[in-house]
């Protein structure tokens, strides 16, 4: 029997077990890594590294040879420096919000600089130091969210003087539909960002998150920028997902009962019994996560039986028909797979209407979680310490 399933068949007083494994984690950096050999290849650690702690998974990555740390927040990127060595750089992808320069400087933090303003504010802060400061200029490529505009890039271009006591590390840009290779707006990007670069001759690009990397080298530049992929997610929605997973949940059964036709199940009695009904509560719920929207949709899974959701998602507990199964088979304290084999993370994700960036950065705060160290057993991570 799999061992990671027998270790985890009962829940031991637990909710939910939320296993991530960081030898999975490691292997998906190297794998991208080694998509792009003339490339370094960075980490996207915002939202807690997409729900999964961003202080355990930056120390992997580091480990594994990750010298380049995205954040969205300033906080975040305060948060992480003091965890991670000073060889690593953190990227503020925001940018550089006013009042923020000194902190920035004072914690080595390096802020994404979105507009002529921001590069104001930190080339003044530069000479107010008399520093030379680091920094990545984003432009808009053609997402219209952050970035330099085609005018302020023309600006910047006759007046090379505003980034005075700046040390551009990278000039970067994002791609809307990397996850769509087919897509007309990735080559229609590439070749704005072919022509911004050209204003920053001596600098390298950063411009691929997970999806872009899969999109060929053209799309490879000096430094690539993944999230999703580094967490098991599919960088594309068009191909198999070649990423190891990394997020198992398993979900403890706290209640069963069998109930006659004709029974309505769940608040709103949204369900009704077709006949004589096995049922299995489970103590997870949308404030764990596991959106409403799976209501009548989704599934867990037991031994690779399906379990379909009866009624509508409580804050709190999810109803299961269970009936699939044996007598007996699912008892108080025994476990049911919500993410993990049986059901990826797209699986879940489209049942709930959405994609799996949403349901990685909303797992529940009240699993019980464990790390898989790399190298380790999965029937060893239970030892493992829990975070938060
Ligand atoms: C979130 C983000 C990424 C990572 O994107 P994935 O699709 O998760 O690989 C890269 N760059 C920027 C600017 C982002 O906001």
């Amino acid at each position: 029997m799999d061992m990671q399933i027998s270790r985890q068949q009962t829940a031991g007083g637990a909710s939910g077990h939320l296993t991530i494994d960081l030898g999975a984690l490691r292997d998906n950096y190297l794998t991208l890594a080694a998509m792009a050999p003339a490339s370094q290849t960075a980490a996207v650690v915002k939202a807690d590294a997409y729900g999964l702690g961003a202080d355990i998974v930056s120390q992997t990555l580091f480990e594994a040879g990750c010298r380049n740390f995205f954040v969205a927040h300033i906080d975040e990127a305060l948060a992480l420096r003091l965890r991670l060595s000073a060889e690593a750089r953190i990227f503020v992808l925001n940018g550089l919000q006013p009042g923020n320069e000194t902190s920035c400087a004072a914690m080595a933090v390096t802020p994404v600089l979105n507009s002529l303003q921001q590069i104001a504010q930190w080339s003044g802060h530069a000479k107010k130091l008399g520093k030379t400061l680091t920094a990545a200029v984003q432009i808009d490529t053609g997402m219209c969210r952050l970035g330099l505009s085609p005018e302020e890039l023309e600006i910047l271009s006759a007046q090379p003087q505003l980034l005075d006591g700046i040390d551009i590390a990278f000039v970067m840009s994002h791609l809307a539909c990397a996850d769509e290779p087919d897509h007309v707006s990735n080559g229609a990007q590439l070749a704005v960002m072919r022509k911004a670069a050209t204003a920053f001759p001596e600098t390298p690009v950063c411009f691929s998150n997970s999806g872009g990397i899969f999109l060929g080298n053209d799309y490879h530049n000096a430094l690539l920028r993944p999230g999703i992929a580094l967490y098991g997610g599919a960088p594309s929605a068009a191909n198999p997902n070649p990423m190891k997973p990394v997020v198992r949940l398993d979900l403890a059964v706290i209640q069963t009962r069998t109930v006659p036709a004709g029974s309505l199940v769940g608040y709103g009695g949204s369900f009704t019994a077709s006949g004589p009904t096995r049922l299995a509560t489970i103590a997870a719920g949308y404030a764990d996560g596991l959106p409403r929207s799976l209501s009548n949709r989704g599934a867990a899974w037991c031994n690779g039986v399906r379990l379909p959701i009866a009624g509508r998602v409580s804050m709190d507990s999810i109803i299961l028909d269970i009936s699939a199964l044996p007598e007996g088979a699912l008892t108080q304290g025994s476990l049911v797979q919500m993410i993990g084999p049986d059901q990826t993370l797209e699986e879940i994700a489209e049942d709930a209407g959405t994609i799996a960036y949403e349901i990685l950065t909303g797992l529940g705060r009240r699993y019980r979680r464990s790390y898989i160290q790399p190298g380790m057993s999965p029937a060893t991570a239970s030892t493992s310490v829990n975070h938060k």
